[in-house]
């Protein structure tokens, strides 16, 4: 069986429409205040076309939410996401096991370092998204896990100095802050280990 692509897509989606104002107030200490609306309207639109996307196999379906969240999303967080989720779109097979999904995050978090010629520790999405792909990889992986690991990585980047993005504007500034992508791409993982475990 593929993955339940109707609830991890409304879950996902309504969590960060939930969000929208946390994000945006994060974004708001070090950079624009526009994460959370940007990565709202981004959902919206996926939702909004939610009969096509499900409609295409589960790849095509990935690689179109993609397409959608560069569209739709704008800044610089709409082509980070569009390209993990069309990498993940390319490389998950249709029933993935833990080890296919680790191999794709692992995949898509190469795809967003080079795209956004990013490394760990630069206060991104990144320094939640690669420590989840390394622990996936590690073969100890619950759900449980998972979602701390996730949570850890989110706040350890409040003391981290912004090497990229807007926030790296602010130099010393950035420090003290937890990096708005970063506690979105916490919030996304927590909702598809919550319907993977049937907890959503
Ligand atoms: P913008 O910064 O253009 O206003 P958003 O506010 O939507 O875009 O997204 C900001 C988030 O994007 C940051 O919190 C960070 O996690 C992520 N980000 C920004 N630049 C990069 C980059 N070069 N590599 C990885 N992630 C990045
Ligand atoms: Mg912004």
């Amino acid at each position: 069986m593929g993955l339940p692509l109707e609830p991890l897509l409304d879950t996902v989606a309504a969590r960060i429409i939930a969000a929208a104002d946390e994000l945006t107030a994060l974004d708001s200490a070090i950079g624009d205040a526009d994460h959370g609306l940007n990565m709202k309207r981004g959902c919206e639109a996926v939702l909004a076309d939610k009969a096509a996307i499900l409609a295409k196999p589960q790849g095509e379906a990935l690689k179109a939410i993609g397409m959608a969240l560069v569209m739709k999303v704008g800044g610089a967080s709409g082509p980070l996401y569009g390209t993990l989720f069309m990498t993940l779109g390319k490389e998950l097979p249709e029933a993935p096991t833990t080890d296919d999904a680790a191999r794709a995050l692992a995949a898509a978090v190469l795809a967003l370092k080079a795209r956004g010629k990013a490394d760990f520790d630069n206060k991104t999405m990144l320094d939640v998204l690669g420590p989840v792909a390394d622990h996936l990889a590690s073969g100890t992986a619950t759900f449980e896990s998972v979602r701390t690991l996730a949570a850890a990585r989110a706040e350890a980047t409040i003391p981290m100095k912004a090497i990229k993005g807007r926030a790296s504007f602010l130099g010393e500034r950035s420090i003290g802050h937890m990096d708005p992508g970063a506690r979105s791409s916490q919030i996304m993982i927590e909702a598809v280990c919550d319907v993977l475990e049937g907890k959503a």
